[in-house]
């Protein structure tokens, strides 16, 4: 790739005005070219995305990417990072994608620390399908399959990703755009699964930023290597409620790795490729 050509493609970008992916998109191409300009190159990402509104990033950046199904953006990732394990490995999902259609892939790669970066863009609604609920829309939501309202609670997905054994743990809002690019940058940069939780404005179908913008606020981060600090600051909001809404780094602590990461790094990649698609040929 040629490292003069702007990282964004000619791809004719389709999301609503006022979309928060754009602000996802565009924190993480300063943070890739921050780390361009320290000496990783860019060929050294791999963008992976699952489907829905969200999905669309793989298309739009000049940069290695799969555009994977619903709910599977984690294991295409989770394959790319084991079959070379020097690549730094973004996986983009939407909340309905990744908190409900592949929430178990969710849980497992978090318990097992496979060593890749998640940034779910949290809208709270499925917005490439109009608007449905998802696992963290807040009670009563209205949308357009649950005109009457929704009768239960969302998931708080911090505390669920607390106690999933994820050791690196972090919410950003799309508006809050210096907060955004610092939380992912350090959550690339950390050695095991790390998870964003990015609040994301949907224009469209959901649009919290008067509540948001009155509500959220950026955490001193003084005890993130504190579980139990950690969960209780998650504990502050149950995504239903108005809030105190706080962001930042939850919790950060290095724990071991997908065992057998370190050894296959010692392979010779086409070996590690072969031996991976011989197990499911
Ligand atoms: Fe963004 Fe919502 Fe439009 Fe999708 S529907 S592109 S999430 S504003």
């Amino acid at each position: 790739m040629n490292p003069n050509e702007t990282l964004i493609s000619s791809a004719q970008n389709t999301w609503c005005p006022g979309c928060g992916n754009f602000a996802i998109e565009h924190a993480m191409r300063y943070v890739i070219e921050e780390f361009e300009k320290e000496g990783i190159p860019r060929e050294n990402f791999v963008l992976v995305s699952g489907i829905g509104c969200h999905a669309k990033i793989a298309d739009y950046f000049n940069l290695n990417s799969f555009y994977s199904l619903h709910g599977r953006a984690i294991p295409v990732a989770t394959g790319i990072k084991m079959a070379n394990p020097d690549l730094k490995v973004i996986c983009f999902a939407g909340d309905g994608d990744l908190y409900a259609e592949g929430l178990g892939h969710l849980i497992h790669a978090a318990k097992r620390n496979i060593d890749i970066t998640v940034i779910c863009h949290n809208n709270r609604v499925y917005g490439l399908t109009t608007g449905q609920y998802t696992p963290t829309s807040p009670y009563g939501y209205q949308g357009r399959s649950t005109p009457g309202g929704i009768f239960e609670y969302p998931l708080n997905i911090i505390e669920m990703l607390l106690g999933s054994g994820a050791g690196f743990v972090a919410r950003a809002y799309s508006r809050k755009i210096p907060l955004l690019k610092r939380i992912i940058r350090e959550a690339i940069l950390h050695p095991g699964f790390a998870h964003v939780d990015v609040l994301q404005i949907c224009a469209t179908f959901f649009n919290m930023t008067s509540l948001y913008d009155e509500y959220t606020y950026e955490t001193a981060e003084s005890n993130i290597s504190q579980f139990d600090s950690a969960c209780r600051t998650s504990h502050q909001w149950n995504y239903s409620d108005k809030g105190p809404i706080p962001l930042g780094i939850f919790y950060k602590q290095i724990k071991p790795s997908l065992p057998g990461l370190s050894k296959m790094k010692d392979r010779n990649r086409e070996e590690s490729i072969r031996s991976i698609l011989s197990e499911y040929s």
